[in-house]
Formats: structure tokens, C-alpha cells, sequence
């Protein structure tokens, strides 16, 4: 089989991403009227598909929007085409957007929903970065569980935080941390793993979601309840996860030193994560 260095597919179509062309149409253009995924891949296999598809389908039911197939058959799709690129290590990205139609706020009736896919060389699980955090108000809508395109204010908040010299921002919520504009952000204190709990706040992000279930397989206590910036600041450690960066300890939060105080245990969920991607 010949190999491609990326790959983009869109609808049936398959080119190079640089070639690929969208219709003006698609209302991921118009109203970012879509959802999205990230998986990585690792030996050309997607780690943690069922997640991701699990994700997936939750986010197009909450707007509503039907997927183009089976849950498993764009599981099958994703999987081949993760076997088309040449690198073993992949950032596959998918996203799905409710159809294709003149600009209108309603839905368009009798129009399938379009699926755009693509896959490119990722360099692997690199975690020595120590990351410098920035915070932000959160100012998102509140649906923020929902894995939507419209990623404005994280874009936003993001560029914030690159500006200031920082890898990530923190998102704040009447002094309460929701989480990172594209990460979940959870701390460590006194032994215990501490991490916003599932609601409309913040996104179920999949990294969290394993380092809870690495955490009880370690037989390290997990709480699942909101803590304020204040707390943050004093937490032996704090991790920033998610699927491209599963374990990142921050050193400095808002300028001041943080963490940094519990490598013992970052290094235990460390491990879990690379037994788990060995398997
Ligand atoms: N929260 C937001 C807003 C994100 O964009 C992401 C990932 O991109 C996450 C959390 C982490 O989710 P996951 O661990 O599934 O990548």
C-alpha cells in the first residue's frame, strides 16, 4: 500500500490537507455548526477510540446533530484511514457539521451531515515541558461539555496566554477553575487528586476521564469538586491533560511559583498512561 505523509477525507474524497477544498456551504463555515475529536495514533492503531466515539455521539445528540453513520462504522473509517499514513505516530482530527446548505440559522431539512477527517504526523508523547499558566475569566456559554467548533473564546484565551509567555490559560469562573482553553486542569493536594466534576462548565476530556481510573487502579483518592483559583495556587502539583498532552505539570501560575511538589505521583499516572499506550 502506497502511504500518504497526511491525509485529509472529506465526505467519501480523500486528498493531501494542503489539497483538500470545503464547500463554502458546510455550516462548520458559517456557524462553526459542528463538533469536533481528537484522538492520537500510535503503530497506525487510534488510542482510546471508543472514548472519542462515545464523545462524539454525546456531543452531536446534545445539538442535535445526526451522525453520517454508525458510531462504529466511522470508527472503522477512522481506523483505515490511520493505516494510509505513513507515520506510525499520528494527531488524527475529526469533525462533524450538520449539512451543507445555503446560509439560514435553521436547520436544513433532508441534508446529511458531512464528516471531514484529518490525520498527520505527530512527533509522540513528550511531557518533560513544565508549563507556565495564565488565568482567564471564563466567559464561554454554558455548554462547555459539549466538544463544539465554536472555540473563540478559547482561542482567544489562548492567544492571551501565549502573549504573556505562557503555554496554557486557565479558565476562571466566579474564582472557581474550570478548566484550561484546551485542556482539563486538576491539582494535587496532600496525596489526593483533586478535578472539576462533570457538568456543563467543562468538556469530559478523556485524559481526566483516565487519570481517574489510573488513580483508582493506584488506590489514590480522587475528588470530584470545583476548587478556587487560591487552592490552585497552593496544590502540591498541578496537571494540565489532554489527549495530545496527557500529563503536564505547571511550575508558575499568574507570574508566582506553584507545584512542583509531588513528582512521585505525577510520575505513577505518567507510567499508567505508557503501560496503557504499550498495550
Ligand atoms: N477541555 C477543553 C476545552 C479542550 O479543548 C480539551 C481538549 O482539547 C480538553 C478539555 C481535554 O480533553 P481530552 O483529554 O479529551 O483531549
Amino acid at each position: 500500500m502506497e502511504r500518504m505523509k497526511n491525509l485529509a477525507y472529506y465526505n467519501g474524497r480523500i486528498t493531501s490537507i494542503e489539497d483538500m477544498m470545503i464547500p463554502a456551504n458546510d455550516r462548520g463555515f458559517y456557524f462553526g455548526d459542528g463538533i469536533y475529536e481528537v484522538a492520537m495514533v500510535f503503530n497506525h492503531k487510534i488510542f482510546a477510540l471508543e472514548d472519542h466515539l462515545d464523545r462524539m455521539a454525546n456531543s452531536a445528540a446534545l445539538v442535535r446533530i445526526e451522525l453520517p453513520a454508525a458510531k462504529e462504522e466511522i470508527g472503522h473509517l477512522l481506523e483505515e484511514l490511520a493505516l494510509k499514513v505513513e507515520s506510525p505516530c499520528q494527531f488524527l482530527y475529526w469533525q462533524i457539521t450538520r449539512a451543507s446548505s445555503p446560509r439560514n440559522h435553521l436547520f436544513p431539512e433532508g441534508v446529511a451531515s458531512n464528516l471531514y477527517v484529518y490525520s498527520k504526523p505527530w512527533k509522540g508523547v513528550e511531557m518533560s515541558d513544565e508549563y507556565r499558566l495564565m488565568t482567564v475569566e471564563d466567559t464561554r456559554f454554558l455548554h462547555c461539555n459539549i466538544k463544539t467548533l465554536n472555540l473563540l473564546p478559547n482561542v482567544m484565551a489562548a492567544q492571551k496566554a501565549k502573549e504573556a509567555g505562557c503555554s496554557e490559560a486557565v479558565f476562571v469562573r466566579d474564582g472557581y477553575v474550570t478548566e484550561g482553553s484546551h485542556s482539563n486542569i486538576s491539582m494535587i493536594k496532600d496525596g489526593v487528586f483533586v478535578t472539576h466534576p462533570l457538568d456543563h462548565l467543562i468538556l469530559p476530556g478523556t485524559e481526566r476521564n483516565h487519570m481517574i481510573r489510573y488513580c483508582a487502579e493506584l488506590g489514590i483518592l480522587v475528588e470530584e469538586r470545583a476548587f478556587t483559583v487560591e487552592e490552585l495556587a497552593e496544590a502540591d502539583e498541578i496537571i494540565v491533560s489532554s489527549t495530545s498532552h496527557p500529563s503536564m505539570r505547571a511550575m508558575e501560575l499568574d507570574g508566582k511559583a506553584v507545584g512542583m511538589k509531588n513528582p512521585e505521583l505525577v510520575k505513577k499516572l505518567r507510567d499508567k498512561y505508557m503501560e496503557e499506550i504499550e498495550k
